[in-house]
């Protein structure tokens, strides 16, 4: 049995493998998703059957019963708040790790033969990565959903009571080694860790939580990779190790996109808004547009660069978009998406809301390859991006986005903004491009708006 079970873990290694293989594509994302499922369902069960833990007609059940919970919130929750729900599985993640490591401690620590060297540095491991990620993410999720302020929380001496918090980490560690059976230290341990998460991400916020999503995904992997090595389970060290791993390498996208360095990141307290009168920059002029002059400009237009952004997933604007584009290549207009690695509120919102839209991922084309096209366009249509596109990035020192690689959308001939008022991006900043002299605001919810365009077009044609 012991084989078998090892067997259909290396399966379940090789599927897992696959899976992330095929996620690194659009076109087979789908397929690995399917992979990655069947290598998990295969290593439960395993790993069920191995340790004799229930029955088959019981794990039917559970594998039902988990089905429908997982279809109902998958069908239920809507786009605009996947990101939030992405929070809540990598702080879960982190929730498991933490709990099984606690439970492993506290029944091995019962045992004569006690627990090992391994045993013991893993299960610190899991506990400071676990509970890190889990109120980390508890408090993304928050941020994310608007229950606490966006911005960044910060407080004087903030890096040198982390520093402090995690020295005692390492002390009640040692302490715990010297003394597995007394359960004060691992509840200092427990305490730190817990509290340490949500030093380290109240600090993040604005326009940096990408960052901080993609790093807490790659720490729910290393948590369930430490949680691998208390369990002896080669599977769950694989697993752990690729979704740590592929945690990372976002990450460090996301740092590029962001223009930040790892090492602030990994320190946490980043991203902080520069206070001073010169942050939202000086009060802007707009011009409006209606939505005949709107399809008259895209009639008239040879090249056309759609900015997707956050407001377009609120207002599910993504399939009119699509008509959008149909109206323009019957036109022979060329026409493609600029993708910002940070557009929306998660990594790559933007590619899979236009995917489910059956707009062909060639189309859709990143920032470093599209950026110097701008100026050779016609006209930009931006439907629900601000900060992405905001040229206060490059040219305003004291805004909080400064630096930020963006979108060259200002550079266009013409350039037009739909979204329903001058609210502010995520950032909460004023966009000076809405006062430039080549942008027009059509204002009005960007699903509404665009269909009326739309339909202007096809009266034309
Ligand atoms: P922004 O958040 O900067 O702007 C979105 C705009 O959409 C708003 O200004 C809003 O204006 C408009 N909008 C909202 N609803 C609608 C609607 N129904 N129709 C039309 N417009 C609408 O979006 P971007 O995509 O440009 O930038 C993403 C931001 O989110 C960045 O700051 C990024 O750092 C941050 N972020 C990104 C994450 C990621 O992983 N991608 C994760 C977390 C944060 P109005 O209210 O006037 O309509």
């Amino acid at each position: 049995m012991s084989n078998l079970v090892q067997i259909a873990y290396l399966i379940s290694s090789i599927l897992f493998i696959l899976g992330i293989k095929f996620l690194g594509k659009t076109k087979d994302a789908r397929k690995g998703n399917v992979l990655s499922a069947v290598g998990m369902l295969l290593a439960i069960v395993a790993t069920l059957v191995n340790l004799n833990l229930a029955t088959f007609p019981e794990m039917l059940a559970c594998v039902l019963l988990g089905g429908v919970i997982g279809l109902y919130y998958a069908r239920k929750v809507e786009m605009t708040k996947i990101p939030e729900m992405v929070a809540l599985f990598n702080g879960f993640g982190g929730l498991a790790s933490f709990a099984v490591a606690l439970s492993d401690f506290f029944l091995k620590s019962q045992l004569i033969e006690g627990l090992d060297t391994v045993n013991l540095i893993s299960i610190i491991l899991s506990i400071l990565i676990g509970g890190v990620t889990f109120t980390g993410s508890m408090v993304a999720f928050l941020k994310l959903d608007g229950k606490v302020s966006g911005q960044p929380i910060t407080f004087k001496g903030q890096h040198l009571i982390n520093l402090m918090l995690l020295i005692v980490f390492v002390v009640a560690a040692v302490l715990v080694f010297l003394n597995p059976g007394n359960p004060l230290f691992i509840a200092v341990l427990v305490v730190i860790a817990l509290v340490l998460g949500i030093l380290t991400v109240i600090p993040i916020g604005g326009a940096d939580m990408p960052v901080v999503i993609s790093l807490l995904n790659s720490y729910s992997g290393m948590a369930a990779c430490a949680t691998g090595f208390i369990l002896n389970n080669n599977v769950l060290i694989v697993a752990g190790s690729l979704v740590g791993a592929s945690g990372i390498i976002l990450t460090q996208i996301m740092c590029k996109a962001m223009n930040r360095s790892l090492v602030n990141v990994l320190l946490g307290g980043f991203g902080q808004t520069v206070s001073g009168p010169a942050a939202d920059g000086p009060q802007i002029v707009i011009k409006e547009v209606g939505v005949e002059e709107a399809a008259l400009l895209f009639d008239s237009a040879s090249s056309v660069i759609v900015v997707p952004g956050y407001g377009m997933a609120v207002a599910q604007a993504q399939h009119v978009i699509r008509e959008l584009m149909e109206q323009c290549e019957k036109r022979n207009i060329d026409f493609r998406f600029a993708i910002h690695p940070v557009a929306g509120r998660m990594p790559g919102h933007m590619n899979v809301l236009l995917a489910e839209a059956n707009i062909s991922y060639d189309k859709l084309i990143e920032m470093e390859a599209i950026n110097d096209d701008f100026s050779n366009t016609d006209l930009v249509f931006v439907v629900g991006a601000n900060d992405v596109v905001n040229p206060a990035a490059r040219t305003n020192p004291a805004s909080p986005i400064f630096g930020m690689p963006i979108l060259n959308a200002d550079k266009a001939r013409t350039v037009i903004v739909s979204k329903r008022s001058m609210g502010k991006g995520y950032a909460g900043i004023e966009n000076e491009l809405f006062g430039y002299p080549n942008c027009l605001m059509l204002f009005g919810d960007a699903k509404q708006t665009i269909t009326k365009v739309v339909g202007e077009m096809k009266e034309m044609s």
